[in-house]
């Protein structure tokens, strides 16, 4: 699986990632928060054949992208069902929280996706792993194979997502911080914003980890 990490345009939206089954050509796309310049070009430098639009969670800076990934790539969107109310609002995708004056344009889930499904494309695979608490419907998505963690805006480098917005839940997020730090081993771990970690440092640093009891 080859892992081509997008910077986003603006720095208020977030990372994206664009996943190649290699073989194949097969891919994913990973939370289109802005689907500009630096996001075309990528898909179509790559070849890539993106099956589907992945959204770790539905807040403006991972979704605002969505329909236009869509129209562009014509694949299919992803996201879990507590979180796809997002993709159609203002208020739960917390444009309205942070006075984001820009065009929401409305989609659906193609796909609702849930703990413990598989995603496959070509011969790859992601398992989908709930991790709510920044957001009722927020995922990580694991590859086993590759010993990667696609985790949103759950764990960041040395801390974590904010849960004040709506649907937040702070217990809700520990809870999830303890699933992730319970798998065994190490992963990397590329998060919807900042620079990239690994499991086994946020276990030891990590500023909110460090004091969940
Ligand atoms: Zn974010
Ligand atoms: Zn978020």
């Amino acid at each position: 699986m080859k892992i081509i990490p997008v910077i986003p345009e603006h720095e208020a939206f977030a990372n994206s990632y664009l996943l190649i089954d290699e073989p194949t050509g097969e891919a994913v796309y990973i939370d289109p928060g802005c689907f500009l310049d630096n996001a075309r070009n990528a898909i179509k430098n790559s070849g890539a054949d993106v099956k589907y639009i992945l959204h770790t969670h539905g807040h403006f800076d991972h979704i605002l992208g969505t329909h236009h990934a869509k129209e562009a790539l014509g694949a299919k969107i992803a996201i879990h069902p507590a979180d796809e109310r997002c993709l159609s609002s203002r208020l739960y995708s917390l444009m309205d929280m942070f006075g984001v004056d820009a065009e929401l344009i409305p989609e659906k889930a193609d796909v609702l996706i849930n703990d413990g499904d598989i995603i496959r494309f070509g011969d790859s695979e992601l398992k989908v792993m709930h991790t709510p608490g920044h957001t009722p419907g927020g995922v990580c998505f694991i590859s086993e194979s590759e010993r990667v963690i696609f985790s949103g805006d759950t764990l960041f480098h040395s801390t974590a997502g904010r849960t004040d917005g709506v649907g937040g839940d702070f217990d809700e997020l520990c809870d999830s911080l303890r699933k992730l730090i319970s798998l065994d081993g190490n992963y990397t771990v590329y998060p919807g914003h900042s620079i990239a970690t690994d499991l086994d440092h946020e276990r030891k640093r990590n500023f909110i980890i460090r004091r969940m009891k």
